[in-house]
């Protein structure tokens, strides 16, 4: 007999079909569910899981312009604003080529859950376009993001949609889609987090989901009795997440080995120290260059380009301590994850979401090694979204010092959120099932006092 697990998901699939990370995402949090489910029946009567796989509204847009050659592209835009029932709806914008449907749904979805961790009062919501930035002058991109304002911002606005930045939407872009909503609407307002410092922004904004990362795998490791001092760190990605994870893992003495975008990946043995990582940061963030040229600068680190249709990611097999997964969805799969439990890895913690494959997080949950989920370990970036959302409401700016302090302790707090409610689910140390419920029940809860709406 189907368990109600799988009946709940065939459902979904069949209202959604061709969404595959969507599906993907739901059941990971429906089977960590159901013994809540078990236990309140209200939940069920009220029909709450039903209602928090479908999103509040979905909003999808053409979004043309032109290129430098005069010629007209056309782009698909979209936003998904999930759930609404602990604040405005709140979560990035990602342009990549990837992008589609099933994909923003998962974004939006896990989002929810995440953003009720955080502490904050924060919906869940994503948004983005299958644009590619890659290879796009500064106009381009320009004219792209003021087409695709052109339509998202009557949807959005400080109190009822947040967006922020993720895959190929950082400063820049940020920086053209503040300027036309403003245009548009003439209010200047914490309409968007990841502004500028001088127009909105937070100190530590860039930094926080790497830092965040680290914080989160830096309390993991304490419950053994470890820190990251002396730990080999491997690192994949080389955008905002990554970098910012390699900065916190240095100053807290681990030796970071690596770092990967989608043509590739370096390995250097000897460690990437600040200098290093300052000409990825120059190489990356100013240049927009591919990270081979690391091996180019610094010729002793290997670089392996990726290699279509391969079983697994070598990257996962370098050895090492500790994983910081901070590229994309699904980029270590089930044989990737027996390699880093294999070559002795204790720790994972994702700041990129969903990076492992339902396989591989068996793998890791059946070998007992320290493994936090994305939702847990990288909400650091949207914790201190909402700090920048406070900021912008008093009309205030905090130090480095404050808003850093308290992106630390937002951090220790999921942590021990999530390890307390494993443990009195009956599931010690197992963070996915933490994460998964607490976020649900903050959501639920408020979903069941506001009616069925
Ligand atoms: P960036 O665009 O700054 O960097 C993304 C990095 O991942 C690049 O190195 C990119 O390489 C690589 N990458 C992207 N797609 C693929 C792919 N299909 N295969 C291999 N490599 C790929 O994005 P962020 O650092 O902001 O985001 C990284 C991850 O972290 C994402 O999963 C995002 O959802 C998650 N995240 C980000 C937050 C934030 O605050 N920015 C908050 C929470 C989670 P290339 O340049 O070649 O594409």
């Amino acid at each position: 007999m189907a368990s109600a697990v799988d009946t709940f998901v065939a459902g979904v699939i069949a209202r959604n079909p061709a969404e595959k990370e969507f599906h993907q995402a739901v059941e990971e949090v429906v089977e960590s569910l159901m013994p809540v489910l078990d236990k309140h029946p209200e939940y069920r009567r009220a029909k709450v899981l039903d209602r928090i796989v479908e999103p509040e509204r979905v909003i999808m847009f053409r979004v043309p312009w032109v290129d430098d050659q005069g010629d007209v592209q056309v782009n698909r835009g979209m936003r998904v604003e999930f759930n609404s029932a602990i604040g405005p709806y709140k979560g990035g914008l990602r342009f990549h080529a990837s992008v589609n449907l099933g994909i923003i749904k998962f974004l939006g979805f896990e989002q929810v859950f995440k953003n009720a961790l955080t502490t904050l009062p924060m919906g869940g919501g994503k948004g983005g376009s299958d644009f590619d930035p890659k290879g796009k002058s500064d106009m381009e991109v320009m004219r792209f993001c003021q087409s695709f304002m052109s339509e998202l911002f009557r949807h959005i606005g400080a109190d009822t949609d947040v967006p922020a930045g993720d895959i190929g939407v950082g400063g820049r872009e940020i920086g053209y889609l503040f300027g036309q909503y403003k245009k548009l609407t003439r209010k200047f307002e914490g309409v968007l987090t990841g502004k500028g410092l001088n127009w909105g922004g937070s100190l530590i904004r860039p930094e926080a989901t790497g830092y965040g990362e680290v914080y989160f795998a830096e309390e993991m490791l304490k419950t053994r009795g470890e820190s990251l001092k002396g730990k080999r760190v491997v690192i994949s990605g080389s955008g905002n997440v990554a970098q910012y994870a390699a900065e916190k893992v240095i100053q807290l003495g681990g030796t970071v080995l690596t770092f990967s975008d989608s043509s590739g990946y370096i390995v250097d043995e000897e460690g990437i120290d600040s200098k290093k990582l300052a000409f990825v940061m120059d190489l990356k963030n100013n240049r927009r260059g591919r990270i081979s040229e690391y091996q180019k600068k610094y010729p002793n680190a290997n670089y392996q380009p990726t290699s279509a249709g391969a079983k697994s990611n070598l990257l996962w097999d370098v050895k090492c301590d500790v994983a910081l997964p901070s590229a994309t969805q699904n980029e270590i799969n089930e044989i990737d994850a027996a390699n880093l439990v294999k070559n002795g890895c204790a720790c994972v913690a994702e700041g990129a979401n969903m990076p492992s494959t339902p396989d591989a997080v068996s793998v890791f949950l059946e070998s007992k090694i320290l493994y936090g989920p994305g939702k847990a370990a990288n909400a650091g970036g949207v914790a201190v979204s909402g700090l920048e959302m406070s900021q912008n409401s008093m009309r205030l700016a905090w130090s480095r010092e404050e808003v850093d302090q308290k992106l630390h302790s937002i951090m220790k707090s999921i942590h021990k959120v999530c390890m307390e409610t494993a443990e009195a689910y009956g599931t010690p140390g197992n963070y996915v099932n933490g994460a998964n419920i607490a976020g649900f029940l903050k959501v639920a809860d408020s979903m069941m006092a506001q009616g069925v709406v």
